[in-house]
């Protein structure tokens, strides 16, 4: 309600004082959140950066009215960019990837795209709607050149030949959810065993898994498949912090804020000001800062503060106030 009254206060002004509004609340309410654990004891500030790795596998039964080929078209033509200014600043990210597109291509057989896999049943959650036909209907059962939104080896083989020594995590095969709710034992196992032999070809075995549509659960399940640590948000007003060990033995680490919002009103100027703050008070509080993104988004903003970000991260590094380490690395902080 308060949040509504806000938002409207704020649209009723020219675009120059919604920045210096949402400044000074970003300011008066100690943003962003820090929960400290007196475990920890870092010598340095440490970011981490996740993207969610995916290109048309995210988007299949959006509720959202998308074309799914410009966004893997888009996400392609930004993975380069990203990753020349990863390699030229040495910032090693933490690259989730969904497991199809580390295939050179697939057949359908039995008249099915990937015919032995388990299918999650019908359902709705919160971004997807998948209601009729079959799970793998929108898999072009291809090859990565005549369709290269649902195959990538070509763009892992960059990733793994970086001088920069990024990591490669699981995103899951099919990008479905992996909630308890719109999910079961054999379809999750399946995704993951899949992952694996996809995997495999590139000598990767991964240890960081992050949830699709950061929609969490079957966390036994990830446990049980090799997995170590995993970004889940356990509280929800933590924003900068430490990991923490869940009751299986699986480490989580939050998620700060994502990269790519995206609403309208937004500047990117003042998103280049607010993740700014959350560097700076992760180098004060000597913690983690972990932002996520997905490759795919607008040119605008990978030009106006995604790269300008980076180039910021890698200042501070230099002046030997920050680390920047993948997920993979803060199991053994
Ligand atoms: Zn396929
Ligand atoms: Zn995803």
């Amino acid at each position: 309600m308060i949040k509504k009254i806000y938002n409207q206060i704020r649209s009723s002004l020219p675009q120059k004082y919604q920045i210096e509004l949402s400044k000074f609340v970003f300011r008066i309410t100690d943003k962003p959140f820090f929960v400290n654990d007196e475990n920890y004891d870092l010598k340095k500030g440490i970011v981490v950066v996740s993207a969610d790795f995916e290109l048309a596998w995210a988007w299949r039964y959006s509720k959202k009215k998308i074309n799914i080929s410009e966004i893997a078209e888009r996400e392609r033509n930004n993975f380069h960019i990203i990753i020349n200014r990863l390699n030229e600043l040495d910032i090693p990210i933490t690259w989730a990837t969904v497991g199809h597109l580390f295939l050179d291509s697939c057949k359908r057989e039995n008249g099915k795209a990937h015919w032995d896999m388990y299918r999650p049943n019908y359902f709705e959650n919160e971004y997807w709607k998948y209601k009729y036909g079959d799970w793998f209907d929108i898999d072009p059962c291809g090859n990565y050149k005549s369709d290269p939104g649902f195959y990538a080896p070509d763009l892992i083989e960059i990733i793994l030949n970086s001088k920069t020594n990024h990591e490669i995590a699981c995103h899951s095969f099919s990008h479905c959810d992996f909630s308890e709710r719109n999910s079961y034992s054999k379809l999750i196992d399946a995704e993951l065993s899949e992952c694996r032999k996809s995997m495999d070809k590139f000598g990767i075995r991964p240890v960081s898994f992050v949830f699709p549509g950061n929609l969490y659960g079957s966390f036994d399940h990830l446990k049980k498949a090799g997995f170590k640590i995993i970004r889940y948000k356990a509280n929800d007003s933590k924003e900068l912090g430490y990991p923490e060990i869940l009751k299986n033995g699986l480490m989580a680490i939050h998620d700060s804020i994502a990269l790519d919002v995206y609403e309208d009103g937004w500047d990117n100027n003042y998103l280049l000001w607010k993740y700014k703050k959350y560097i700076d008070k992760a180098i004060d509080k000597k913690a983690i800062c972990h932002f996520w993104f997905h490759p795919s988004l607008q040119y605008k903003q990978l030009e106006e503060y995604f790269l300008p970000i980076l180039n910021y991260i890698h200042s501070q590094r230099e002046n030997g106030k920050l680390e920047v380490l993948t997920m993979e690395q803060l199991i053994t902080l």
